[in-house]
């Protein structure tokens, strides 16, 4: 089996400077300290309020880390580093606003902008998009409890499913395989049905539409498998392991139903590798995106591809993680022929902000995230003889 090598930082980091590498290393080392991870966001907003220029310094550090700009055109230098270590882009409008009719409008034309970018270029192979993005929680929400909407809430309910169709559509149109994003278990539902609907429209010779396969839940190898079995077009699926576990716990908890979480994060990872190992033995019918920074879950799909003989640069099977985390996967795995792509998320520095406050919570337990992105790069550093 060919094994990769996810500690070999000399590749990881081929596209850092010292300099680069030496921000990195002080940014994650910050996210040691909960004041700043805690604090941070809020001063950020307040300091935005009043007005004060916060925005350089956002944009140097943080955001320079795990965005690619402020819009399409601003993420252009991202696209072109990553395509030069064959690495693609997926640009992820990652603007948290308000839940209105102009908003969800704005969204939904600025996806289509993102689509238009992707058509006919190799460097950007998927577009992606949040339901939540172009339609209110609520509302959705009170879709999946199947509870009777009144008059205005259908027209409401009509819209947000005509702007779903239309980005299907734009993204038929332009031959883009479109993701769409997994979110919580109380309105996925609804978009599982939206999104396979689309499925069936669209996918009928490729893999256009792809949903998200949260493994983290209980009954998902269920769900894909009939899926797998019932549905009559070719199937495309980015698989996660999700991200929303603490909120559904705590609902599960409070309204009183049995949580739809695995127990323990064994059985996460039991799940997540019993879908991808599903998926791969479907092949024919399934194309897939592995979404983790899970060095496990990366190389069992190195070694599933390799037992079924399947070639590293399949356009069918994907590797992907977010910007600015995980390096050690992306670059390695590309030096070494897989497909692999990037969310590179964008928006006004101010709008991302609760993005980018998730990304320093996730970097912030020395136990997870910010112990391995620290380590590699003081490795490099080290190796490079700058430390
Ligand atoms: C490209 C990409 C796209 C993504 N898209 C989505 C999306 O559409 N929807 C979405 O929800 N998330 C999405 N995510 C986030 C993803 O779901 C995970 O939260 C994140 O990637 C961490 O999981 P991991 O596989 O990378 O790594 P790991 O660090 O191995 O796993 C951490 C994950 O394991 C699970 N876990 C941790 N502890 C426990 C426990 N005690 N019991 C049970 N489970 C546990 C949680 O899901 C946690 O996030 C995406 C991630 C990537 C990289």
């Amino acid at each position: 089996m060919p094994k990769i090598d996810f500690n070999n930082t000399t590749v990881a980091f081929a596209h850092k400077t010292n300099n680069d590498l030496k921000k990195a290393w002080w940014l994650f080392n910050s996210f040691k300290y909960p004041f700043i991870v805690n604090t941070g966001p809020k001063l950020a907003d307040i300091a935005f309020s009043l007005h004060l220029p916060i925005k350089g310094i956002i944009k140097q550090t943080v955001f320079a880390q795990f965005c690619g700009g402020e819009n399409i055109q601003e993420c252009n230098a991202a696209i072109r580093n990553l395509n030069q270590s064959h690495i693609g882009t997926i640009l992820d409008y990652s603007v948290e606003g308000e839940e209105n009719e102009t908003v969800f409008d704005a969204t939904c034309n600025e996806i289509i902008a993102t689509i238009e970018m992707a058509a006919g270029n190799a460097a950007i192979p998927f577009s992606v998009f949040k339901t939540t993005g172009i339609g209110r929680f609520y509302l959705l929400a009170k879709v999946n409890a199947h509870k009777a909407l009144n008059a205005l809430e259908a027209d409401e309910f009509n819209r947000v499913k005509s702007r779903f169709e239309k980005i299907c559509q734009a993204a038929f149109d332009s031959n883009v395989r479109l993701f769409v994003d997994a979110e919580e278990t109380w309105i996925q539902t609804t978009i599982d049905d939206l999104t396979y609907g689309m499925m069936r429209k669209y996918n009928h010779t490729n893999a256009i539409i792809y949903n998200t396969i949260q493994c983290y839940r209980k009954d998902r190898v269920a769900h894909v498998e009939s899926v797998i079995k019932n549905m009559d077009c070719k199937l495309g699926f980015k698989l996660v392991r999700g991200a929303y576990m603490e909120k559904e716990r705590e609902r599960a908890r409070n309204t009183g139903y049995p949580s739809p979480i695995q127990e323990t994060k064994e059985g996460t990872d039991a799940e997540f590798n019993e879908v991808m190992t599903l998926c791969v033995n479907h092949i024919d019918k399934v194309s897939i995106c592995a979404g983790t920074h899970n060095e496990e879950s990366s190389q069992l799909l190195v070694d599933l591809m390799e037992t079924r003989g399947i070639a590293a640069n399949d356009e069918r099977l994907y590797f992907a993680q977010l910007l600015g985390m995980s390096d050690h996967i992306s670059y390695n795995l590309a030096n070494a022929g897989y497909r692999v792509a990037k969310y590179v998320p964008y928006g006004p520095v101010k709008a991302v902000l609760p993005y980018l406050s998730r990304r320093a919570k996730e970097n912030s337990s020395v136990k997870g995230q910010v112990g391995r992105e620290l380590r590699l790069i003081t490795e490099e550093l080290t190796r490079r003889g700058k430390k």
